[in-house]
């Protein structure tokens, strides 16, 4: 039962259980699942060579979203797209002194916005409908958490800074609603119930896209590994975080069973980590994670100022 939490507990499990999901699984993206040794604390090495607490482009991006909302006063798609691009280019917010494991769709989008000066530089084609916008939300609906409509708004307009495709845009709408719901202590069974919304009759007037309305019917209760799978596809991801969150008790559990699919695992665990902190809040998160998690003291000070940036925009 997560009801009395305080919602600055949420605001740090959620930030920081993006960072734990992606730092965790970063050692074995990319991997078949059972093609490694369970996975069940940090450790180091895999494509990107990562050192114990190590995390990649999925925190570093949301670290980026977060300065631009509290910086800017609210989402300002230009500031996020230039400090998307200081990311690549400048390493910003990068945990080493370059920016590394940037996704293709991301990049293209990057090259776009240097090129022709659009923020929203994101493709639309169904090929681009990858997980790349997912994995960065949490920042948006936290930051908009008083204002559901607004969070759910501007959820689907950070996707379309890199990820335009309608998959990455209603998968960030529902996905940030989600978000919204377990900062003001929904409990689970009604937050993963068929369509929840904070916002009353939100998607009668804007609907989801039909693969995202059939995970947010609940696609993963009927499902579990190998039909789940930690595939880089926005819909696959989301599927497969929510299985992770609705098939555990608890933060620790959920992000194992995240990270043990294997193939896209920093980012399902990562998508997993946004909603799953938020919902279990930071106390739950096991003190050995809390303690190795790289940059752990500016992650907690960026979701600080998130909560009362969400307050002050809420008149509180
Ligand atoms: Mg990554
Ligand atoms: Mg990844």
């Amino acid at each position: 039962m997560t009801r009395g939490l305080d919602p600055l507990e949420r605001y740090y499990g959620s930030m920081l259980g993006l960072a734990i999901g992606d730092a965790m699984g970063a050692p074995v993206e990319g991997l078949a699942p059972g093609m490694f040794p369970k996975v069940t604390n940090f450790s180091g090495g895999g494509v990107n060579n990562i050192e114990p607490g190590e995390w990649t482009d999925d925190t570093a991006l949301a670290m980026c979203l977060a300065e631009s909302l509290v910086a800017k006063n609210g989402f300002d798609a230009p500031d996020a797209m230039d400090r998307i691009r200081q990311w690549w280019r400048a390493g910003y917010w990068s945990c080493r002194e370059i920016a590394f494991g940037i996704g293709t769709t991301t990049q293209a989008a990057i090259e776009y916005y240097e090129a022709e000066g659009a923020p929203f530089s994101g493709l639309s084609t169904e090929s681009s409908a990858s997980n790349g916008s997912l994995m960065r939300l949490a920042p948006v609906p936290l930051y908009y958490a008083e204002s559901p409509k607004d969070a759910i708004q501007f959820s689907g307009d950070s996707s379309r800074l890199t990820h335009a495709a309608r998959l990455c845009v209603d998968a960030c709408r529902y996905y940030g609603a989600l978000i919204v719901g377990a900062v003001q202590g929904v409990p689970k069974d009604e937050l993963l119930a068929p369509g929840y919304s904070p916002v009353r009759g939100v998607w009668l007037c804007q609907p989801l896209t039909g693969e995202v309305e059939n995970v947010a019917r609940g696609s993963y209760w009927e499902k579990a590994p190998p039909a789940i799978r930690g595939r880089g596809d926005v819909i696959s991801c989301m599927e497969a975080a929510l299985w992770a969150f609705a098939s555990t008790d608890n933060f620790a559990d959920g992000v194992i069973a995240a990270v043990n699919l294997g193939e896209d695992a920093d980012t399902t665990a990562a998508v997993y980590g946004q909603l799953a902190g938020a919902y279990y809040g930071i106390s739950s998160i096991p003190d050995g994670w809390r303690d190795t998690i790289l940059y752990r003291k500016k992650i907690i000070r960026l979701a600080e100022r998130l909560y009362q940036a969400s307050r002050e925009l809420a008149g509180k």
